[in-house]
C-alpha cells in the first residue's frame, strides 16, 4: 500500500524504531533509518533491511537528534534527496532512572531535546510538504509515560506527557490538509532502553534485578507480558494506511491494559 511514499523514522537502528522501519518497509515504502552507532552494524542493519525487499530504497541518515538543526537537517536531506516525506515517525529516545532531587541537569536536558524536542523540529521541518502534497502521516512513540507517571522518572515523564501534547496540536493543524498526527504510547517493550535501566531502578528503588522485572516493569502490565516491537511495527503501518484516515489527535496505548488500571 505505500509503494512511492518515503518514511522517516528516527532512531530506527535499533529496538522499536528498526521494527518500524522493517514494517514500512515491507509495506512498500522507501525509508530513511537514523540513529547512532557503529558505521559497520549500522550498515549491516541497513543493506538487510534493503535485501528483504528491493524495490524499497533504504537510507542511513545519521542526523544526531539532540540538536534542533541537525532534527530539521533530516527532514530537509530526505526532502533533498527524495522530493517528498510522506510518513514521519518520531521514535528517537532515551531513559535516565533517578530521585528528582539528584537527577543529573544534563540528563533532564538530554532527555527534553531528544524525547521531546526533537520531534518538534522534525515535524516543523517536514509539515510545508505535507499540506502541499495533501498526505501526511506523522506517528510520535510516546509511552505509557505519556499518559501516567511512575515515580524517579521525571525527566522522561515531562518530555512523553509534553509529546502527546504537541500529537494534539499538530494534528489540529493538519486535519483539513490530511495530515494526520497520532502517538502510540506502549508499555514495557524488550529493548536495550529498557534492559538498560534495571539496575538504575533497582538502585533507585533498592531491590534486586530480578524484582525490578517481576514487580516493577511487569506489575505495570495486567497481561503479564512484555509487548514485542513488531506489534508496534503493525500498528504504524495501519495508521498510515487507509485505516487510519480519521485517526488523529490520539494517544493509543500498547500496554497490556497498564492505563486501564
Ligand atoms: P533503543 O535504545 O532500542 O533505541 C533508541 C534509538 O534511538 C536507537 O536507534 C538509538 O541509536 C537512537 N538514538 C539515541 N540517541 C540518539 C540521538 N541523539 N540522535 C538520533 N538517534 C538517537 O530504545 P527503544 O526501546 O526502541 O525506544 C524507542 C522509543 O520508544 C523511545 O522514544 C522510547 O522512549 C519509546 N518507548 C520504549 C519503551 C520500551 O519499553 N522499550 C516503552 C515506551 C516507549
Amino acid at each position: 500500500p505505500f509503494a512511492g511514499r518515503v518514511a522517516v523514522v528516527t532512531g530506527s537502528t535499533s529496538g522499536i524504531g528498526l521494527a518500524i522501519a522493517r514494517a514500512l518497509m515491507r509495506a512498500g515504502a522507501d525509508v530513511v533509518i537514523n540513529g547512532l552507532g557503529a558505521p559497520a552494524e549500522i550498515e549491516h542493519v541497513r543493506a538487510s533491511l534493503e535485501t528483504e525487499r528491493h524495490q524499497s530504497r533504504v537510507v542511513y541518515n545519521g542526523a544526531n537528534l539532540m540538536k534542533g538543526d541537525e532534527a530539521a537537517g533530516l527532514i530537509e536531506e530526505t526532502l533533498i534527496g527524495f522530493g517528498r516525506i510522506d510518513i514521519l515517525v518520531n521514535n528517537a529516545g532515551i531513559q535516565h532512572v533517578s530521585p528528582i532531587e539528584t537527577f543529573p541537569p544534563e540528563k533532564y536536558e538530554a532527555i527534553i531535546a531528544l524525547n521531546l524536542s526533537a520531534a518538534w523540529y522534525t515535524t516543523r521541518a517536514a509539515f510545508a510538504s505535507m499540506k502541499q502534497t495533501g498526505f501526511g502521516r506523522i506517528i510520535n512513540v510516546a509511552s505509557a509515560h505519556g499518559l501516567v507517571a511512575s515515580p524517579f522518572k521525571s525527566a522522561y515523564v515531562a518530555a512523553k506527557h509534553g509529546i502527546v501534547g504537541l500529537t494534539k496540536t499538530v494534528a489540529l493543524e493538519g486535519a483539513e490538509h490530511n495530515v494526520t498526527c497520532n502517538a502510540i504510547c506502549p508499555g514495557y517493550v524488550w529493548t536495550p532502553l529498557v534492559e538498560n535501566q534495571i539496575a538504575d531502578t533497582a538502585k533507585a528503588r533498592g531491590i534486586t534485578r530480578e524484582e525490578v522485572i517481576r514487580d516493577v516493569l511487569l506489575a505495570a502490565q495486567p497481561n503479564k507480558l512484555f509487548a514485542e516491537a513488531d506489534e508496534l511495527g503493525a500498528l504504524t503501518v495501519f495508521l498510515c494506511g487507509p485505516g487510519g484516515r480519521s485517526i488523529t489527535g490520539t494517544a493509543l496505548p500498547v500496554d497490556g491494559g497498564w492505563t486501564a488500571h
